[in-house]
């Protein structure tokens, strides 16, 4: 009797056709393509970027990103950090607000064994309450330690117009950073100005318009610091949706994307700006048609295979317009139809999806399986483990 172990058994060399479904497959070489064009982009601007972990989750992958040319990885949340420090990676910026005692404590001790390998943390703060939290949490975890400077690189979070986190003006990024100065154990290391919201704006020249306000807010927060003192601070933010504008305006010294390795359905539709480099999917559900009706054919990947947040997946045509289309059949089924002209697919036939976010459905997984080749011809090189899966607290 086979026995199940819970843990996806693929082994290297087997030829893409074996593999079974519904499985989250990389196409690695596609995914280095991308890794390439962002290079290619960060070199263009002489600007370094730091790719976010919070896409992949998988420290095979951070370390990958890191050997291409990213300065270190971001994370969102501290277990996701220990995640990556546990994988290996020593200089890792969490860019997101931590304000529990205990969460903090964790990123104290975190930030002396990255320091211990020559890494560095960083930790994004906007309020002088969660400053002074982390500032104690690491006053206490660095009481016994020989002084080495100060252990926790500080970014202020300043609210570019997502009105999610951060602060709300110049001057309160100023407060914050003159504080952070005061505290021994932290350093003021920069300005941390990501939207969110303006990387999924599909209309180009209405992401432009947005990403214009984010800049000319960020020109006066730097005029602010430097005004006061402050020189040779990072500011760093971007998605995947509008890195070629921060690139390109001269304000920013990191870009921190995450999505563009991989990529989504979603981001396919995301219309391109001067200079956008031309991110293509490397991320795909394989599935399998396991039932075919007269109008339909229904595939083995629903929901638990793929987010669904940002739009179901699109059903791959090797790169050209798809003549299929996805709909919804539940958290097990998909529903193929074809579109007039195209052939529905038959019973057993392989179908590849490209989700519509990657992040959370990367998230559903235990593990990607990464392929050589092509998703025709290829074979697998190697199993991607999703060390962070699940790691949101
Ligand atoms: N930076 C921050 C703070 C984020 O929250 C995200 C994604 O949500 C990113 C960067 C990366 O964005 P993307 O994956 O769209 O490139
Ligand atoms: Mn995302």
């Amino acid at each position: 009797m086979g026995q199940f172990t819970g843990v996806l058994q693929v082994p290297a060399g087997l030829p893409v056709h074996e593999l079974e479904t519904p499985t989250l497959v990389v196409d690695l070489d596609a995914m280095e393509r991308n890794i390439q064009r962002m290079v290619a982009l960060a070199a263009r601007h002489g600007v370094h970027w730091r790719a976010h972990a919070k896409m992949h989750k998988c420290a095979a992958l951070a370390k990958q990103l890191i050997d291409a040319g990213s300065r270190g990885c971001c994370v969102q949340k501290i277990s996701e950090a220990e995640a990556m420090a546990a994988g290996g990676i020593d200089d890792i910026f969490i860019s997101n607000e931590i304000v529990s005692a205990s969460k903090l404590a964790r990123a104290a001790q975190l930030a002396i064994a990255l320091r211990q390998r020559g890494g560095q943390l960083a930790i994004a703060v906007d309020s002088l309450q969660g400053l002074q939290a982390l500032a104690s949490s690491v006053q206490q975890a660095t009481s016994n330690l020989p002084d080495t400077g100060p252990m926790v690189d500080v970014l202020v979070e300043l609210n570019v117009g997502q009105n999610r986190a951060g602060v709300a003006t110049p001057q309160a990024v100023v407060v914050l950073a003159q504080a952070i100065a005061q505290q021994a154990g932290l350093r003021f290391a920069g300005l941390h100005a990501y939207h969110g919201g303006a990387q999924h704006i599909e209309e180009a020249t209405a992401r432009q318009q947005t990403m214009a306000a984010v800049y000319a807010l960020v020109k006066q927060t730097i005029d602010a610091l430097q005004g006061v003192g402050f020189s040779g601070f990072t500011v760093t933010g971007a998605g995947s949706g509008t890195c070629a504008l921060e690139a390109a305006s001269g304000l920013y010294s990191e870009l921190q994307p995450g999505s563009f390795a991989l990529m989504d359905a979603h981001y396919t539709r995301v219309e391109s700006t001067v200079g956008q480099p031309a991110f293509e999917p490397a991320l795909f559900v394989k599935t399998q048609v396991i039932s075919r009706a007269a109008g339909h054919a229904v595939v083995d990947a629903g929901h638990k295979s793929h987010a669904i947040d940002s739009g179901l997946p699109l059903v791959w045509n090797a790169g050209q317009p798809p003549t299929l289309v996805f709909g919804n059949g539940g958290d097990e089924h998909g529903l193929i139809h074809a579109q007039p002209g195209a052939v529905l697919p038959e019973l057993g036939q392989a179908l590849w999806l490209v989700p519509g976010h990657c992040d959370p459905t990367i998230n559903l997984h235990d593990a990607m399986v990464g392929v050589r080749g092509g998703l025709t011809q290829g074979v697998v090189e190697r199993l991607l483990r999703i060390d962070a899966r699940g790691a949101i607290w």
